[in-house]
């Protein structure tokens, strides 16, 4: 009796399918479960009275579009073999990119996939939660359970072909139809939330991984890359004899300039660096909003602008100061360089490196070590340069671990934490703002006696080198702000808090003469507005390495050269020192 029953349901539960039916009764749970971040989303702007006219209508066409276009998606995949393995992928993408727009409030663009592919394997162990496999249980299992088992009725080529022609036509009419039956109330809602357009799960992070390959397949055909060091030279500066210059250039990892004390914020993250004399610029913007977007425009000659529309690869800042005769160090803690230090010498934390390998087991945790690391041996590393290069002056590029999120509160030794208790998961959303904010901040700390450990060591190179430090963050941080999480969000409408960034410059005295810039006068010039654009000029004017990519209007320390002896200031009493140069 009972196994009647029971062989019963699972010839009912089993039956064969079409592929058809499949694909609509897919499209549907997707369209419903696997985009409630978008249902969320509307629902609230619904009640906020955002959907002034027709709410119910447009609701209901906006979950009968999203169904008819993920129905395009799996016609296109209707085929025998392929249909089962795909759509259970796409359940499981599904359910991810809803785990992350729930938990973080990311969403997937193209910039998106691009940081996801590069990803290293600690970064997106940090991703993994319980929350996920929830997602993945609830959104991808039972449709799986009830797709897998099953017999789809197959047809021959020809009937397939027809049939998934004529579902992709009907699915894209009728999602056609539903957004322009509701165009008027929709255009205005996405202009004013352009993050929706970003939330249809999963066409979007499908179309944007399907972009991104097709770029990627692109480049790789035009892989030619585009030198700019032609033309590049030390200037009158090296002749002049004197310490040769060491430039720490420090790049930041996540953090943001109002959780600065330096900057006016409320609480002390930076003691250290208060006590140094060194230069908090205020109003610093980054490139992008993820260390993909920001890393390579910050080294590039040619600006945010230039960067982002350019066809093939650049020659960048590092490729300069080699090619003028500086020799160039990239030290990375974290997921690497990002393409900036493919042609300069290079080193990671995770290599085998003595020095630093007995300090492991105190400043490393799971894979992650904290920067301090990075000055593990630092001395040996400068020394291993060749000496012709050191002669003449060194730059080392410090690719910090810095606020990496979510797991912020890896980011700071036991004896530097100071605020608490602060958040100890990755699931941001779980902890009070106040938790997450104190683990960032304990980062912050962090990072703030890493920063000052590198002007101490810098103070023992000065019978040797003409000391400096720069140090700029490559993007900023949500921290639950607007509901929002970590980094990422389109450019166009990302709060200040993910572009509002950091920067610090410590400059030895060798160095302020060197190079005539006056420390007090960059205090006075510290809230000038500046942004990732100035920093190769900034660079470049510091160390007096001449190229004709040197734009003496961007140094964002013009204002405070004061001219080398010989030279005449002008009314404001400046010399634009390379401008004349240039002219004579
Ligand atoms: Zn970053």
């Amino acid at each position: 009796m009972l196994d009647t029953a029971y062989r019963r349901a699972l010839a009912a539960w089993t039956a064969p399918r079409s592929y058809l039916t499949a694909t609509l009764l897919l499209s549907a749970w997707i369209a419903l479960f696997g985009n409630i971040a978008l249902w969320t989303k509307l629902l609230g702007l619904a009640r906020q009275g955002s959907i002034p006219h027709q709410t119910a209508l447009t609701l209901a066409a906006i979950l009968l579009a999203s169904a008819a276009i993920t129905a395009v998606l799996l016609a296109l995949l209707a085929w025998p073999r392929v249909f089962k393995p795909a759509a259970v992928v796409l359940l499981l993408v599904t359910a991810t990119v809803q785990h992350m727009m729930l938990a973080y409030g990311t969403v997937i663009d193209q910039g998106m996939v691009r940081n996801v592919l590069q990803t290293n394997f600690t970064e997106l162990r940090d991703q993994l939660s319980p929350d996920l496999f929830v997602q993945w249980l609830l959104v991808a299992g039972p449709p799986s359970l009830w797709l897998l088992p099953r017999r789809l009725i197959a047809s021959g080529g020809w009937r397939r072909l027809l049939v998934n022609g004529m579902t992709v036509g009907v699915s894209l009419a009728v999602a056609s139809g539903g957004i322009l039956s509701i165009y008027t109330t929709l255009a205005p809602l996405v202009r004013n939330h352009m993050e929706l357009r970003f939330m249809l799960n999963p066409t979007v992070p499908v179309l944007s991984t399907l972009a991104t390959a097709g770029k990627a397949l692109r480049g790789e055909r035009s892989k030619a890359l585009v030198g700019i060091t032609a033309g590049a030279a030390l200037g009158p500066q090296y002749a002049a004899g004197g310490a040769p210059p060491l430039l720490v250039l420090v790049v930041g990892e996540t953090a943001r300039a109002d959780h600065f004390a330096l900057n006016g914020y409320g609480r002390d993250t930076t003691p250290r660096l208060a006590a140094k004399d060194i230069v908090s610029f205020t109003q610093m913007r980054s490139c992008g909003t993820s260390t993909l977007a920001s890393l390579p425009c910050m080294f590039s000659s040619i600006g945010k602008a230039g960067y982002e529309s350019q066809k093939a690869e650049h020659e960048n800042l590092l490729d300069v100061l080699q090619a003028a005769g500086l020799a160039v160090l990239w030290l990375d803690n974290q997921a690497g360089c990002k393409g900036v230090c493919a042609r300069v010498p290079n080193a990671s934390t995770a290599d085998p490196y003595p020095p630093a390998d007995a300090l492991r087991a105190q400043l490393c945790a799971d894979g992650d070590c904290l920067d301090r690391l990075m000055l593990a041996g630092l001395d040996a590393r400068i020394a291993a340069l060749p000496a012709e290069r050191r002669r003449r002056g060194v730059v080392l590029v410090m690719h910090q671990m810095g606020s990496h999120g979510p797991a912020y509160y890896r980011r700071s030794a036991a004896d530097t934490k100071t605020f608490g208790p602060e958040c100890r998961t990755t699931e941001l959303a779980q902890c009070p703002v106040a938790a997450v904010v104190d683990a960032f901040d304990n980062s912050i700390r962090e990072t703030d006696r890493f920063l000052s450990d590198v002007i101490d060591w810098l103070g023992t190179q000065q019978k040797t080198y003409a000391p400096g430090m720069l140090y700029v963050s490559d993007h900023g941080e949500s921290l639950g702000e607007f509901g929002l999480y970590l980094h990422g969000v389109p450019y166009a409408f990302a709060p200040d808090a993910q572009k509002h960034v950091p920067m610090v410059a410590w400059l030895g005295r060798a160095l302020g003469e060197r190079s005539a810039t006056d420390t007090a006068c960059l205090h006075k010039h510290r809230a000038d507005p500046l942004t990732h654009d100035n920093l190769y000029p900034t660079v470049l004017g510091l160390l007096d390495v001449q190229t004709p990519t040197y734009r003496i209007a961007q140094d964002a320390f013009t204002p405070c050269r004061n001219g080398l002896p010989g030279e005449t200031p002008d009314v404001a009493g400046r010399v634009p020192l390379r401008a004349v140069r240039a002219a004579s």
